[in-house]
C-alpha cells in the first residue's frame, strides 16, 4: 500500500522565512523517508538555471491530519552541486553548536504566540468592519463568547500536536485578542526547532480550513496591544542543578545582549519598547518573576535554587535554530571559560602551597 509523506522546509524569504511542503507518495517496502529536491528558483533558494535543491529528512512523525500511516517530515536544505547545507539552512550551525556542547545538554522550552487573521488581515478579535475591540484586560486566559476567538483551532491543533506525537506542554489565549500561544519543549538545540517548524506548520495548515491566516508578526497591531513573542526558557545540566549556573547564563547573555537580540526576529524593535511586559530592546536587564526584564528567572526557580531561565526578547517569527545555537553557544562558551580558570587556579595554588 501507498502512503504520503508531507515534505516541510523553510525557504529563503527574507527578513522571515516562509514554511514549503510538498507531498511524497512513498511505498510499503520504504521505511525512511529518503532524500528529495524542489525548484529553489520558486523559494528565493536558487537561480532558474541552477534551480535543483536537496530536501534532507531530518526528523518525521505520524500526520495526524491525513492519519494512518501518512507522515510529516521536517528537512534541512541542501545545495545539489556537493550536499553541504545550503545559505538558507540555520539547522546545520545549531548542530554543530549542540554537538560542540553536548556535555552541556542543554534544553530549550519556547512558548510560541501568534495573532488569528481574517483574509482581509483584521484580528479575529477585532471588529469586522473596522473599529476597535475593548481594552486589553479580560481576553488573556478568559472564557467566552466576546472574549475569546478561533479556540476551535486551537483546540484541532493542540490535540493535532498530541497525535503527531510533538512535545507540546501547554496553550493558552493571549493578552490581545485573537492571540494565542502554545509552548513546544523542553528539547534539545535542534530538535525544538524541528518540532516548532512542524507545530507551527500544522497550525498553518488547520487554520487554512477556517479561513483564517495564523500572523507570527510581532507587533501585528500598533498602539496599546501587546506584541506576539516567543518567550524562550532554557537550561544546561548545571542550571537544572545549581542557582550559580543560572546567574552566570544571564549574565553572560547580558555581556553579549546587543549581538542576540538582532537576531531575535524582524520587528524587535516594534516589539519591546519597554511596554506591554517588555524590556527595551537595548537595554539589557534580568530579574526573579520580572515580566519587565529581558530575562526572567521564575520564582519556582528561585525558591528551588535551581532550574531555568526565560529570555522574554525572542519575536513570534524568530528561527528556532538561530536562537538556540545562539543562547547555547553564549552560555556554554562562557561556562566553559569560567570552568577551565578555576581547574588552571587550582594548580597553581598547590605549587605555592609546596613552596612554602
Ligand atoms: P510562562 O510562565 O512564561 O508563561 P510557560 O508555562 O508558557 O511559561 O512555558 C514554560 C516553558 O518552559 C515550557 O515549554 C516548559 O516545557 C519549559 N521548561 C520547563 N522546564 C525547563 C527547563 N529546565 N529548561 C528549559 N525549558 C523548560
Ligand atoms: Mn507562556
Ligand atoms: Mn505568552
Ligand atoms: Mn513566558
Amino acid at each position: 500500500m501507498a502512503y504520503q509523506a508531507e515534505y516541510i522546509w523553510l525557504d529563503g524569504t527574507e527578513p522571515t522565512p516562509l514554511l514549503r511542503s510538498k507531498t511524497k507518495i512513498l511505498h510499503d517496502e520504504v521505511s525512511e523517508p529518503p532524500i528529495w529536491g524542489f525548484d529553489g528558483s520558486s523559494t528565493n533558494q536558487a537561480t532558474g538555471d541552477k534551480s535543483d535543491c536537496v530536501l534532507r529528512p531530518v526528523f518525521h512523525c505520524h500526520d495526524p491530519i491525513r492519519g494512518g500511516r501518512n507522515m510529516l517530515v521536517m528537512c534541512e536544505v541542501l545545495l545539489a552541486s556537493n550536499m553541504r547545507p545550503h545559505a538558507t539552512n540555520t539547522r546545520a550551525k545549531a548542530a554543530r553548536i549542540e554537538k560542540k556542547y553536548a556535555h552541556d545538554d542543554m534544553w530549550f522550552g519556547l512558548e510560541q504566540e501568534y495573532t488569528m487573521l481574517r483574509l482581509d488581515g483584521t484580528p479575529l478579535g477585532f471588529p469586522e468592519g473596522g473599529g476597535l475591540p475593548a481594552p486589553q484586560g479580560p481576553y488573556y486566559c478568559g472564557v467566552g463568547s466576546g472574549r475569546i476567538m478561533g479556540r476551535d483551532i486551537v483546540e484541532e491543533h493542540t490535540q493535532a500536536c498530541i497525535d503527531a506525537g510533538l512535545s507540546i506542554s501547554g496553550t493558552n489565549p493571549e493578552v490581545m485578542p485573537g492571540q494565542w500561544e502554545f509552548q513546544i519543549g523542553p528539547l534539545g538545540p535542534t530538535a525544538v526547532g524541528d518540532q516548532m517548524h512542524v507545530a507551527r506548520w500544522l497550525l498553518h495548515r488547520i487554520a487554512e480550513d477556517y479561513d483564517v491566516v495564523i500572523s507570527l508578526a510581532a507587533k501585528p497591531e500598533k498602539g496599546d496591544w501587546n506584541g506576539a513573542g516567543c518567550h524562550t526558557n532554557f537550561s544546561t545540566v548545571a542550571m537544572r542543578e545549581g542557582y550559580d549556573a543560572i546567574i552566570d547564563a544571564c549574565e553572560a547573555i547580558g555581556a553579549n545582549y546587543m549581538e542576540l537580540v538582532k537576531n531575535y526576529g524582524d520587528g524587535i524593535e516594534e516589539r519591546l519598547t519597554g511596554k506591554h511586559e517588555t524590556a527595551p530592546w537595548n537595554k539589557f536587564s534580568y530579574g526573579v518573576s520580572d515580566r519587565g526584564s529581558s530575562i526572567r528567572i521564575p520564582w519556582q526557580v528561585e525558591k528551588d535554587g535551581k532550574g531555568y531561565a526565560e529570555d522574554r526578547r525572542p519575536n513570534a517569527n524568530m528561527d528556532p535554530y538561530v536562537v538556540a545555537a545562539m543562547i547555547t553557544e553564549t552560555v556554554c562558551s562562557a561556562a566553559d571559560a569560567k570552568a577551565d580558570k578555576t581547574t588552571k587556579k587550582a594548580p597553581a595554588k598547590k605549587v605555592a602551597a609546596k613552596k612554602k
